[in-house]
């Protein structure tokens, strides 16, 4: 039988992979990103009471209409921007079908699409399956531990040819935990002004920085939101992220051609979520604590992180923060994540896996990612076991 695949470089994620490997040896998980403690009691009533009131069968294709109305209210009092609940906000499986689906939306073979490197894993493989051409460009790494890495919006605009359709971004950025400055936002408008250029913006971490400004959302400027795509997930913002509820706030004529595939991909999100995520997310306090939240448990593995020969490095957004082994081990980071699991049992992500070119120098910084959304418990065990190392 003759099959060709579609994704013939594709294999299991590294999440997928790092996750079976700390199983197999024991080891403390702090690569995949997922909370290994449970959401707030409330949330979880909030979904019995929705599936006992009888919400249990197919609810709207664009999402039910509270957490629409929600979400819309959010993303104007948080960004000021003002999306119609009915024609511009979508429910979605998760940020990973909003991403997959808008792409298939609106990518048509041969279009070009930069995707910002390093870079979550299902971008490239959304922009593929469209028929597009991903074209990386590589963000400029840090050079010392309390920077971060940065977008080089020169290497982007350079990268711009008459076939580029799109550009794809994820700030608070998986896995580097870097975040956007409004100079980023500026050279972003600069860049697109005046061409066709549509963009994605997956900000799944947007309630979780740790900087006075907060999040930049591209809604929060009327030039930039005109053409995005603005994505994310309440699996990062309540701590759900096997829920699978993400959504998408688009201008109504891009929503309108999301929607087109949004309706044959999954055709609508289970029902008792969306209504108990929108009753939960009517009082904002539940995302206005995350920062504060996230903020001890970043402070707690970055101090741990010190008393071991890793290097933590600057963290100012998401529950990811990056260390430099170089101290322990000049192998590369596949390598040495390995390794760290198997001999000391502690698992990570080398951040390499997030490039196309995996094994290159360019690629191998000595750095991985650490997840911290973990109990305070599971991050000391972590750290009594790098202590050894
Ligand atoms: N986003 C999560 C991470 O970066 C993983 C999600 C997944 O496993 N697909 O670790």
């Amino acid at each position: 039988m003759r099959l060709d695949s579609k994704l013939p470089n594709v294999g299991t994620t590294i999440f997928t992979v790092m996750s079976q490997m700390a199983a197999k040896y024991h080891a403390v998980n702090l690569g995949q990103g997922f909370p290994d403690f449970n959401p707030d009691p409330k949330l979880l009533n909030l979904v019995s009471e929705a599936m006992a009131s009888g919400h249990n069968q197919y609810p709207y294709m664009s999402g039910v209409d509270n957490l629409r109305e929600v979400i819309a209210y959010k993303v104007k009092t948080l960004y000021q921007c003002a999306y119609d609940k009915d024609t511009e906000v979508t429910v979605t499986s998760g940020a990973t079908e909003a991403i997959m689906a808008t792409a298939l939306a609106v990518i048509q073979s041969g279009d070009e699409v930069i995707v910002i490197e390093p870079n979550y894993d299902c971008y490239v493989p959304a922009i593929r399956l469209a028929g597009g051409i991903p074209v990386t460009v590589a963000m400029d790494p840090p050079d010392n531990p309390q920077a971060t890495f940065k977008v080089n919006w020169d290497r982007v605009s350079k990268a711009i040819t008459s076939k580029t359709r799109m550009i794809m971004l994820n700030f608070p950025h998986n896995p580097t935990g870097a975040v956007l400055t409004s100079d980023d936002l500026d050279q972003l408008e600069h860049i697109v002004s005046g061409t066709d250029i549509l963009l994605l913006s997956d900000e799944v971490y947007e309630h979780i920085t740790f900087v006075a400004q907060g999040h930049l959302s591209l809604a929060s400027r009327p030039n930039l939101a005109a053409r995005s795509f603005v994505i994310s997930s309440f699996g990062k913002t309540t701590h759900t992220t096997g829920w699978k509820v993400g959504y998408c706030c688009a201008p109504s004529e891009l929503t309108h051609e999301l929607r087109k595939v949004h309706q044959f991909m999954v055709f609508t999100v289970p029902s008792p979520f969306q209504h108990a995520l929108a009753e939960y997310t009517k009082d904002p306090s539940t995302y206005r604590a995350l920062p504060d939240f996230y903020q001890a448990k970043r402070d707690r593995l970055a101090q741990g992180l010190r008393k071991t020969r890793l290097v933590p490095y600057a963290c100012p957004g998401t529950f990811f923060l990056l260390a430099d082994y170089s101290n322990i081990s000049d192998v590369p980071e596949a390598e040495f994540a390995v390794w760290l699991t198997r001999n000391h049992g502690v698992t990570v992500i080398p951040l390499s896996a997030f490039y196309a070119d995996q094994k290159s120098a360019d690629a191998n910084h000595k750095l991985v990612r650490f997840c911290f959304a973990k109990n305070d418990q599971t991050l000391d065990d972590a750290i009594n076991k790098l202590r050894l190392v």
